[in-house]
């Protein structure tokens, strides 16, 4: 490639970001670095009835907690700026005149009122190339009436005149070439009454003005594609057009239709990056990170949906991401959404990562469920012995509190059927023995529990369960002498009698 790869991600500031987005952002920043090139992000924020407070900074915190920080935008700065399209405003006017100029776009004077009635009467109104001769705007009316509303500041819209029965084609980057006939177009508002661009006027004019080489987005902005290339051809030559490439939609789990935004609620998995509450309404979206998902493990997740190296390799860090992509290998076709996998790939990451990467996010989780953590390299201990049985993060909270809080509950009914006097010496014995304890290590410490059990003629196996119960309060977590051996000699053998007292 000889000119500077440089890619957007253009969201609306109109609510949280669902995994589409996500995918959209990660694919766009993988191309980028995988070329040396740049990420741009602009906030498309056009529509004013639209805006939503908040959703701007979620967006940018998404990102950050992803580790996909654009090179340009309004955070960061950039040679571009600015790059909230409200602050472009003023850019896009003379782009539209010159259309107009150029007999490619219309003044068109009909009022909101005019316009519900026409859709009122006519089932499916289109203001098109067959219906425009009918309507108020600078094609029905003289040149003179045009200029005498103009001067008199009378609302109006400029709007593109798709031509009659042509053909528009374009290589799409996943999907090949593409046709369109114009005529199945409306006459798109380009600016409106209120001065602002409409989004498809101003991305045209920001990717030229940005000097944006490829442009990638869902796929269900196809649609409007062959708007944007007429706009391309009249405004700035096709040959500068960036590259287009519309990503697959992904799927619900059953493959049918478009994973929604509610479909997470309805199936109980989350489908934003992050938490998000609406501020009009207060309702909450979850998220996958405050779900217990390491980012590292949510990029990986998101690059396969829709997209593979060719190989059977599914684990990649975001730098072998960066080193593998090809816009070229994302499939056409739809991907399925697949929770279990997203919590396969959570678990394999926690698996691998070492533990100072999330150490701090356990701890807040566990402080948030009123654990407190005193000592940070317990924790860490602590977190290496667990790590490998947690899928989420979350799941720390209930595989490590114990080892920082006496358990709340002992599950003594699971204790209590096969309890004897004979396993009760055995642990008055074990007590006495673990006092006596001069080293306090997991080895050691079962190996006399072991030499007890033989002495007592007990099989181990009858009494390991009771004491992770005494240890843990249930029947869960690592290997009973491991946990032993972080509570300490104290903690430990108060934990046995406190339990053998609830069973007397
Ligand atoms: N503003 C559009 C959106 O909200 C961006 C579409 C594009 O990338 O061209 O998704």
């Amino acid at each position: 490639m000889n000119k500077k790869v440089r890619v957007r991600f253009a969201p609306s500031p109109t609510g949280g970001l669902h995994i589409g987005g996500m995918r959209t952002v990660l694919f766009n920043y993988l191309f980028a670095k995988h070329n040396n090139g740049y990420f741009i992000l602009r906030i498309e924020d056009t529509d004013q009835n639209r805006f939503v407070p908040g959703a701007e900074e979620y967006i940018f915190e998404c990102l950050k907690w992803c580790g996909l920080e654009p090179d340009e935008s309004v955070m960061h700065g950039g040679e571009y700026a600015p790059y909230r399209q409200s602050e472009r405003k003023e850019m896009y006017k003379q782009y539209a005149e010159q259309l107009i100029k150029d007999g490619k776009a219309y003044y068109a004077f009909d009022t909101p009122q005019e316009l519900e009635e026409k859709r009122k009467t006519i089932l499916n109104f289109q203001y098109n190339h067959a219906s425009r001769n009918e309507m108020k705007n600078s094609l029905t009316m003289s040149d003179d009436e045009t200029k005498k509303l103009l001067e008199e500041n009378v609302a109006h819209v400029i709007r593109i005149k798709m031509p009659y029965d042509e053909t528009v084609s374009f290589t799409d980057m996943i999907r090949g070439e593409v046709h369109f006939n114009t005529s199945q177009s409306d006459d798109k508002v380009l600016l409106k009454a209120d001065g602002m661009p409409t989004y498809h006027l101003a991305v045209v004019v920001d990717d030229y003005l940005m000097k944006i080489t490829h442009a990638f987005r869902g796929e269900e902005w196809l649609p409007s594609s062959p708007v944007h290339i007429l706009l391309w051809q009249y405004l700035f030559g096709l040959e500068n057009m960036p590259h287009w490439a519309h990503l697959p939609l992904i799927l619900k789990p059953d493959g049918k239709g478009k994973l929604s935004k509610r479909d997470g609620d309805r199936l109980g998995f989350p489908v934003f990056a992050m938490n998000w509450t609406d501020p009009k309404t207060g309702e909450l979206m979850h998220g996958f990170r405050e779900r217990g998902f390491l980012p590292e493990a949510f990029i990986n997740f998101l690059a396969l949906l829709g997209w593979n190296d060719g190989t059977e390799q599914e684990i990649f860090s975001l730098d072998e991401l960066i080193e593998k992509f090809s816009i070229e290998r994302v499939h056409k076709a739809g991907a399925k959404f697949d929770y279990e996998k997203a919590k396969w790939f959570n678990h394999e990451w926690i698996k691998r990562l070492p533990v100072t990467s999330f150490q701090l996010q356990v701890k807040q989780l566990l402080q948030n469920a009123g654990v407190e953590i005193n000592d940070d390299e317990k924790l860490k201990t602590v977190i290496q012995l667990i790590k490998d049985r947690c899928v989420l993060l979350t799941d720390f909270i209930q595989q490590s509190s114990f080892f920082f809080q006496s358990p709340k509950e002992i599950d003594i009914n699971a204790i209590k059927p096969k309890w004897n006097e004979h396993k009760k010496q055995f642990f008055v014995e074990l007590i006495r023995t673990y006092q006596l304890a001069t080293t306090w290590q997991h080895e050691a410490l079962e190996n006399s529990f072991k030499e007890i059990a033989a002495a007592s003629q007990i099989k181990p196996g009858d009494v390991l369960l009771p004491l992770r119960i005494m240890l843990v309060g249930g029947k869960f977590g690592p290997h009973v002498f491991n946990i032993a051996e972080v509570l300490g000699k104290e903690e430990t053998i108060n934990h046995i009698k406190r339990t053998l007292q609830l069973l007397q």
